[in-house]
């Protein structure tokens, strides 16, 4: 297998996954196991060719082991990447294929579920191995979906980002809420809560009037959510939204969101710095997803889930005042910082 892919760190494992009788057609990326097994969900989508299912997967993986290193997790990172197959296909078969080939891992890679994944497919590959986590609620335990906490991590960074950026509390912020789906939706309930003034986007009409009216937001065209008049702006839809003519166009003075990988390319988070709009880089704003799931997969306690969640907002409010001394971005500070985490974890075990 080729892949051409530079990332920062090289991968420590790349399992080709290929089970024709299932339509298994994919790839698991470990990239990093150095402060624990590598944890990050399965995605199902159309790639036209596997290089570049793969390249996806290599990206992805990546971001995984920064992601639970800056929220203090004891897991690596990690990919499944899987190629959605053309035609009429058995769901269950292809995801218990997927599931034996986890369970050939022994552990070192944990799944989940991701972009075009659900808990009912987790519950296939649950009956081929042990390493999967985001089943279905327990009772008393945690589990279901975990999008009401990575929401809530997004709240309380952009509390301490607004805190610190624009020194200003949530009452009368304007913010604009691009894509009101699992995260959005919860987001604009939050925020609506704390009396902020919602703008809001998403290529579901249905969807976006309901949440409209509950919350008395203002509606704008998917193509004007990135440029409106307000303060913040909180990407919760696709990655890849903060472009040169998106970042050039922006109105809000600070970007918040839930999306993973908002900057389109690296050179964006410089020049959101020049235009003085502040960044909080969305791994770290949305890890209350992961901080959940992860604690599912331990068996550990809803409590100590709520506490993971609530030091996102402190530790953004240490980025930016780094990002800010040092006169960097704080994507740039942020990245640094994980890095450094997952060194010490790699010294550790050597
Ligand atoms: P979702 O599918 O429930 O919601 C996404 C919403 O965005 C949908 O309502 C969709 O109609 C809308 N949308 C799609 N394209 C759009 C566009 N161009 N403009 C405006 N709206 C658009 O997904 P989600 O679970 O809410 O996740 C949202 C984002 O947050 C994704 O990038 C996801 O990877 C990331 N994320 C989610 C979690 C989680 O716990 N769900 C955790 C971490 C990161």
């Amino acid at each position: 297998m080729v892949v051409a892919y530079s990332g920062r760190v090289p991968a420590e494992q790349v399992v080709r996954l290929e089970d024709r009788s299932a339509g298994l057609d994919g790839v698991i990326v470990i990239h990093s196991t150095a402060l624990g097994p590598a944890a990050g969900g399965c995605r199902l989508w159309h790639y036209p060719s596997f290089d570049q299912a793969a390249e996806d997967a290599f990206r992805l993986a990546e971001g995984m082991s920064y992601k639970n290193a800056m929220a203090g997790l004891p897991f690596g990172g990690g990919k499944a990447v899987l190629r959605h197959p053309v035609g009429d296909f058995d769901r269950s078969a292809l995801f218990r294929a997927f599931g034996r080939a986890v369970a050939e891992l022994g552990g070192r890679y944990v799944t989940a579920e991701d972009v075009g994944t659900r808990v009912s497919d987790m519950q296939d590959v649950a009956g081929a191995t042990q390493h999967v986590t985001g089943l279905e609620a327990k009772p008393g335990g945690l589990g279901g979906n975990p999008s009401p906490r990575t929401a809530k991590g997004v709240f309380d960074a952009m509390k301490s980002a607004a805190s610190f950026a624009l020194e200003t509390d949530l009452r009368g912020l304007r913010v604009a809420v691009q894509g009101i789906g699992n995260v959005g939706g919860e987001l604009c309930r939050l925020l609506a809560d704390a009396g902020a003034e919602l703008t809001i986007a998403d290529v579901s009409p249905a969807r976006r009037d309901r949440v409209a009216t509950i919350l008395g937001a203002r509606v704008v065209d998917v193509d004007d959510i990135a440029a409106a008049d307000v303060d913040v702006f909180a990407p919760c839809a696709l990655g890849g939204v903060l472009d040169e003519r998106s970042v050039g166009a922006m109105k809000a003075k600070l970007v918040c969101g839930g999306a993973n990988n908002q900057l389109a390319t690296p050179d964006v988070a410089d020049m959101l710095l020049d235009r003085g709009i502040t960044y909080v880089p969305d791994y770290v704003a949305n890890a209350g997803g992961i901080i959940s799931v992860t604690a599912e997969y331990l068996d550990e306690s809803a409590a100590l889930v709520d506490m993971r969640v609530a030091q996102i907002g402190p530790r953004v409010a240490t980025i930016l005042d780094e990002a800010r001394r040092r006169r960097l971005s704080p994507a740039v500070v942020a990245d640094r910082m994980a890095e450094r985490l997952i060194a010490q974890g790699v010294r550790r075990v050597a």
